[in-house]
């Protein structure tokens, strides 16, 4: 097998312009409420108003990855990122990774998650030769988790306050550690949010650095209608900047992330083509 790890346009900033990334949207629900995210909106990332991912089985995925591919054949990685957790809707999720690496095996897979329920994928993640996982750790700390988490559900219970905090961190810290074991590369996303985690972030940063993470990716809460925070306003460029800078001493960055939506597909950064988006239609019916 010839993966390429420096092809990945995400965890490598020298790929971005040359490889294009393929999201395939197979993962609709979520396990956790983040108090920054309204779920008519994709996780985390594309939160315009009217853009939520059409959602695909596995098989319709791969259907549609098969027509993606002729359209855009510089694309070097296939991920799943939502449009809920990918680990919310494991069968489906693993099932898309297994069809996408037989029929492809030199293709890199990732997957971004919230990290509540990865671990018991680990091992065939890594038998399947993903290469890079994303986890979203916004807190080391459960009384600032505590802040930002409504609840969590794991293993049909739901939990609330710092209880819910506290098992989503220790299940977070865990895959970190064994993706590392694993030899898998991960990127930790931590979202700024102004007055619950900014000044805590270099923390998350410091923590995640003795674990084994690969990338820190310190991105600007976004600013969504209809949630928890909603008055909360975006942090200043500046505060994001020195906060980079400050997590810098601890971890390799990524400052070029666009908060792509679960269907993306090509460039970083460059919108889904019509024809693109009339493909995912067709492969939905
Ligand atoms: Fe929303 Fe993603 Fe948080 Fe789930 S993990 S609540 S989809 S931002
Ligand atoms: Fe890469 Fe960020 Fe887009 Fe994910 S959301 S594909 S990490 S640029």
């Amino acid at each position: 097998m010839t993966l390429s790890i420096e092809k990945h346009p995400c965890f490598n900033d020298r790929s971005r312009h040359t490889f294009g990334r393929i999201h395939l949207p197979v993962a609709p629900k979520c396990n956790i409420q983040c108090n920054y995210c309204n779920r008519k909106f994709d996780c985390l990332n594309e939160n315009r108003p009217g853009v939520t991912s059409r959602v695909l089985s596995p098989h319709q995925a791969l259907h549609y990855l098969d027509r993606a591919l002729e359209l855009s054949p510089n694309i070097a990685v296939v991920g799943i990122a939502g449009p809920g957790d990918p680990f919310a809707n494991p069968e489906d999720t693993m099932e898309t990774l297994r069809l996408v690496r037989q029929k492809y095996p030199d293709m890199l897979l990732c997957v971004a998650t919230n990290g509540l329920n990865v671990l018991p994928y680990i091992g065939e993640l890594a038998e399947l030769d993903v290469s890079h996982v994303t986890l979203t750790i916004n807190a080391v700390n459960p009384e600032i988790g505590a802040e930002i988490y409504a609840w969590i559900r794991h293993r049909k219970k739901v939990y609330r306050d710092v209880n819910a905090a506290r098992l989503l961190l220790d299940n977070q810290l865990e895959a970190l550690k064994k993706l590392k074991e694993h030899g898998v590369t991960t990127k930790i996303n931590s979202i700024i949010i102004p007055g619950i985690n900014d000044r805590h972030v270099v923390d998350v940063a410091e923590t995640v650095s003795k674990l084994g993470a690969g990338i820190f990716n310190a991105l600007p809460y976004y600013k969504t209608e209809e949630t928890v925070f909603e008055n909360i306003p975006e942090p200043h460029p500046e505060l994001v900047k020195a906060i980079q800078k400050n997590t810098a001493q601890y971890l390799p960055q990524m400052k070029h992330c666009a908060r792509c939506r679960a269907d993306a597909i090509g460039i970083i950064g460059q919108e889904n083509s019509d024809e693109i988006m009339k493909q995912l239609q067709e492969a939905a019916q």
